[in-house]
């Protein structure tokens, strides 16, 4: 029997956009196909579009939202592909808009700002502005995108010197629902500036940002690795250096409880970051005396460390987060459950290749007074009444099975953490970070009601049809607007 062609076995594979527009379309029966699809970073975005469409500039992007209104397709729209929750990033069987082509960083050494297109990675952005010995607040980790990250809030090396990287957007280009390209800052559509910093992709599509160039030039950071021999003092040191970061707000330092085969097995690592070079700070004095198996720390730059903060490709993955007071007692539990969790994961998986991470970043107060400075964000951090933890637990597993069966495992390990954080007196924070969250949990319904409400109101006056809430199904959409 004659096989018959693919676009028969196939449906859905006819170009759904006006051939004048120029646009690079990526159908499913095209060679590129399988490639565009697995440049996700987890396995469990790589879902199946009816094509990907790649715009090289705002004009493209306005041309394809206003094409996939007409006809109500779904979308979902994808600038790095670093996030691993399914549907968020990319769409079975509707168009995945996928901004990798929007690059180009410009650097602007009178204003000292640094505009960039909304397809770059960190590390595209970070190579320019070190020419220039600066740097902006944005992700460690280099192949991360930049509007992900963005949008969702961002945590980085500078958090505690200058807030959410979110906060330290200056402009946001945005390509609204009706097609219209604006700009959204401080004296232009105010109200979408600051609904966009932590709103995700509830109001338009971002096509650039431009951030104030910071002075940076050698710093010093890397990766200690002590045996979990040693968990509770790394439990110590993290604590301390949350209560005291406000006093060292140019310095950094997260704590990673992990089963890392590459690093021998269970292993309690430390990452540390210090904006001017200075290793030997009294806020370091603890770390520097933690027993360590390996010690990646240089003298170095923003850029180049980059290349150092990274996860492997090819993986399942599983998130969760929460929020939490700076409390030793809650970071105890939540590395003996963590513990357990990998125990019971050892003994399922034979050849012992997954990895699972149980992260302590600090969030200081000092964070939220910077955000506030900055015009404010809709994530409602500031609710926070003291120093907190935010924490991040993840699964990476290599096989479909093992993932299906570890999700539920994980699911109820963080739960357990999560209780115990609500039993503590003030323990527990209402916030969810939509970038580390898993889709089971209620992100912008943890930003609390006045931002809830203000989002609303923003969404209707920028998106009256709602085509982000309802042809862009992925990522986490406002409550009530489903
Ligand atoms: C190795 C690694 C390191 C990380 N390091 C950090 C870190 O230091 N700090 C931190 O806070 N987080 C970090 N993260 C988490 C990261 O912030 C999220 O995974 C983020 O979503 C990734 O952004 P992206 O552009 O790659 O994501 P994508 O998966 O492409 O997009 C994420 C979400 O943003 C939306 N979106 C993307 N572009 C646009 C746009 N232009 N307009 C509108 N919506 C858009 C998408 O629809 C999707 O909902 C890290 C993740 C990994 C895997």
């Amino acid at each position: 029997m004659a096989s018959k062609p693919t676009s028969a076995i196939v449906p859905d594979c006819a170009n759904p956009f006006d051939t004048q527009l120029n646009l690079q379309v990526i159908l499913r029966d095209d060679p590129h196909y399988g490639s565009r699809r697995d440049s996700y970073w987890a396995v469990n975005s790589r879902l199946a579009p009816s094509c990907f469409v790649l715009p090289n500039s705002p004009e493209q992007v306005s041309a394809i939202l206003s094409a996939l209104v007409a006809q109500k397709r779904q979308f979902a729209i994808r600038c790095g592909g670093h996030s691993p929750v399914p549907g968020t990033n990319n769409i079975a069987d509707g168009v995945t808009i996928d901004l990798s082509l929007l690059t180009g960083v410009t650097v602007d050494t009178d204003s000292k700002t640094v505009r960039f297109g909304a397809g770059n990675t960190w590390r595209d952005v970070y190579k320019e502005c070190t020419k220039h010995k600066s740097t902006v607040a944005g992700g460690r980790g280099g192949d991360v995108g930049v509007s992900g990250l963005l949008l969702g809030g961002g945590s980085t090396w500078m958090s505690a010197k200058n807030g959410w990287a979110c906060d330290n957007v200056l402009s946001f280009e945005v390509v609204l629902a009706d097609g219209r390209i604006v700009t959204a800052d401080k004296n232009s559509n105010s109200d979408l500036y600051r609904a966009l910093k932590g709103g995700s992709n509830n109001f338009g599509i971002v096509t650039s940002f431009t951030m104030p160039l910071l002075p940076s030039d050698r710093i010093w950071g890397g990766i200690g690795v002590t045996p979990t021999t040693a968990i509770p003092e790394v439990i110590d040191v993290t604590w301390r250096f949350t209560e005291e970061q406000p006093q060292h707000p140019d310095s950094y330092l997260m704590a990673v409880m992990s089963y890392f085969p590459a690093l021998g097995g269970n292993v309690a690592a430390t990452v540390v970051y210090q904006g001017e070079g200075v290793s030997d700070g009294p806020e370091f004095k603890g770390w520097h005396e933690l027993p360590k198996v390996m010690d990646t720390t240089k003298e170095t730059t923003i850029y180049d460390l980059s290349f150092d903060i990274t996860l492997p490709r090819d993986y399942h993955n599983a998130w969760f987060t929460l929020c939490f007071n700076n409390d030793k007692r809650i970071m105890q539990k939540a590395a003996q459950a963590h513990q357990a969790f990998v125990n019971e994961l050892r003994a399922y998986v034979s050849d012992g290749d997954f990895i699972s991470q149980c992260i302590f970043q600090p969030v200081p107060t000092i964070i939220a007074e910077h955000s506030a400075a900055a015009g404010g964000n809709v994530m409602g951090i500031e609710r926070n009444s003291g120093h907190a933890i935010l924490f991040h637990y993840t699964a990476m597993m290599k096989t479909s099975e093992q993932a299906a069966y570890v999700y539920p495992k994980l699911q109820a390990s963080f739960q357990v953490i999560r209780d115990y954080a609500a039993s503590v007196e003030n323990g527990l924070n209402s916030w969810v970070y939509s970038n580390y969250a898993d889709k089971s949990q209620d992100v912008i319904g943890s930003y609390g009601a006045e931002n809830i409400s203000f989002m609303k109101q923003v969404s209707e006056k920028y998106d009256p049809g709602q085509v982000f809430q309802k042809l862009c199904p992925g990522g986490w959409k406002i409550p009530d607007s489903k």
